[in-house]
């Protein structure tokens, strides 16, 4: 199974998103394709988004570590359950470094999301000076280990590896760097008796999805800026088919 999954960030109008549903009409999805489409909107357009459910998941981008009560402008994990959305990507790289998110927060959000059985997408990443000071490895096995500490390990969870100086930049990690880094995370999951799918993350787009899919161990992938686009998304996702 193959994960393609779109994060739109803070975009889009209602206006933008009809026209990107309608570019999807154009596009024939293979029945029983290994091929899984998702899509993590902003929190005002989830409801709105169901009517893709079935084709699509529909997930969102964030979520509390709190549970419900007094905490203005937070959304909880009871209510991304009870209107029905897949998934929930925690950790994102933005969350962490422009809203200070730290390892035992993302950890607090994964135990929500698990009390409510939504799987979450779980972002790890290295900044450019931990990559240029070789310590990718380590920052990875301490993002994930504190952010599983505690958890139900045999319940679903996907991890996406989205190196921080990829995101966003227009410049993927190179083919090697992937395989050999999500092989290390593979071999950390290993050692927790854990068998995650693993997303790659970082500038993918139609030109270089081919090569990044076809990597080794990498079980789909995780598109920001391409994932606003319909044609260029499905385009990604369809290099699998
Ligand atoms: C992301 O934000 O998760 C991401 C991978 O963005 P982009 O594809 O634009 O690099």
């Amino acid at each position: 199974m193959k994960y393609i999954i779109g994060n739109w960030k803070m975009n889009k109008t209602a206006g933008e998103i009809v026209e990107f549903t309608r570019g999807l009409k154009k596009y024939k999805f293979p029945k029983n394709s290994n091929v899984i489409f998702g899509l993590a909107v902003p929190y005002v357009y989830l409801l709105g988004m169901s009517k893709l459910q079935g084709h699509f998941l529909i997930g969102a981008q964030n979520v509390s570590s709190h549970e419900n009560g007094a905490y203005t402008g937070e959304i909880s994990a009871e209510m991304l359950a009870d209107v029905g959305l897949d998934f929930c990507i925690v950790g994102h790289s933005e969350r962490r470094h422009l809203f200070n998110e730290s390892n035992a927060d993302v950890n607090n959000k994964l135990k929500r999301l698990q009390e409510y059985d939504m799987l979450p997408i779980l972002c790890i990443g290295e900044t450019l000076e931990e990559f240029e000071a070789n310590k990718t490895k380590s920052v990875l096995s301490e993002q994930i280990k504190s952010a599983l500490d505690g958890l139900d390990l045999k319940k679903e969870m996907i991890i996406a590896y989205e190196p921080v100086w990829a995101i966003g930049t227009g410049k993927s990690a190179s083919a090697e760097i992937i395989k050999d880094t999500t092989a290390f995370i593979k071999d950390e999951l290993n050692a927790l008796k854990v068998d995650y799918p693993i997303l790659y993350g970082g500038s993918v787009n139609p030109a270089n999805a081919s090569e990044i899919l076809h990597i080794e161990n990498v079980d789909g992938a995780l598109i920001g800026g391409a994932s606003l686009d319909s044609d260029k998304f499905v385009q990604i996702g369809s290099c699998l088919y």
